[in-house]
């Protein structure tokens, strides 16, 4: 494996190309569609990076649809921008909190 050769992937809503590794990937395979947590679920990925225009977009303009071309139940949307936005919060929050 050589190093600093990162895959490099598309965000399905902005349209730029990120390393993989510092995108979030969504998988549509026999169980449905939703958020890939290790990036290694069998099945199609699409890929979101991590900016929260990005996450809106998704949402409203119902940009899974049109990765996977088929129509994606708003609970999937639902399910993905609460995930997304719990990971943010949660990597936001590492600072050290003074009682
Ligand atoms: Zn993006």
């Amino acid at each position: 494996m050589k190093r600093g050769h990162e895959p490099i992937r598309e965000c399905i809503c902005c349209g730029q190309k990120f390393p993989k590794t510092s995108l979030v990937r969504i998988v549509k395979n026999k169980e449905g569609i939703s958020f890939d947590q290790n990036g290694k679920s069998e099945g199609r990925g699409a890929y979101l990076c991590k900016s929260p225009e990005c996450l809106k977009k998704l949402t409203r303009q119902k940009r899974l649809n049109r990765a996977f071309r088929q129509t994606v139940d708003d609970s999937v949307y639902g399910a993905i921008a609460q995930t997304l936005q719990l990971t943010e919060t949660n990597s936001e929050s590492t600072k050290p909190v003074k009682a």
